[in-house]
């Protein structure tokens, strides 16, 4: 019998619950320690294929700062996040970008898109923008 405790995370009760399997028998899996129904979807999820958003960050040409944060729109399987960390390695892009703005698209084929979390604006832009702010000052 193949057995895993998951915390579950869906609420701060923090139910520790237990999910069984018998082997050849996956459609007859028990869960036990959950309080409500929302805790056993979430456990019988992670035990059958876990999930994660990820957040990271990606090189940026031509902004203020070097790398521009992004994470998936959709939580994908875990098993593919360090596929997804190297996808993210290869790629470079231009500025400006904005919050949103898809950076991968159907990423490894997940089905889910890899967005910009932040907007970053051109610094010929951001320069510019400033020596107008500093000559109405004057
Ligand atoms: S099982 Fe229900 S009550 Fe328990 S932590 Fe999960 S959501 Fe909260």
């Amino acid at each position: 019998m193949q057995e895993k405790e998951i915390v579950c995370i869906i609420c701060p009760v923090g139910c520790r619950v237990q999910v069984k399997a018998t082997p050849g028998d996956d459609e007859r899996l028990q869960v036990e320690g959950n309080e409500c129904g929302r805790g056993k979807k979430y456990a019988l999820e992670e035990f059958t294929n876990p999930t994660r958003v990820i957040t990271s960050t990606v090189v940026i040409r031509g902004a203020l700062l070097p790398r521009l944060p992004v994470k998936t729109r959709e939580p994908v399987p875990r098993h593919l996040i360090f596929e997804c960390l190297k996808e993210l390695d290869r790629v470079e892009v231009e500025s400006p970008v904005q919050v949103g703005e898809v950076i991968i698209k159907d990423v490894l084929g997940t089905g889910t898109d890899i967005v910009a979390t932040r907007s970053m604006e051109n610094i010929s832009n951001h320069e510019h923008r400033r020596e107008k702010e500093a000559a109405n000052a004057d």
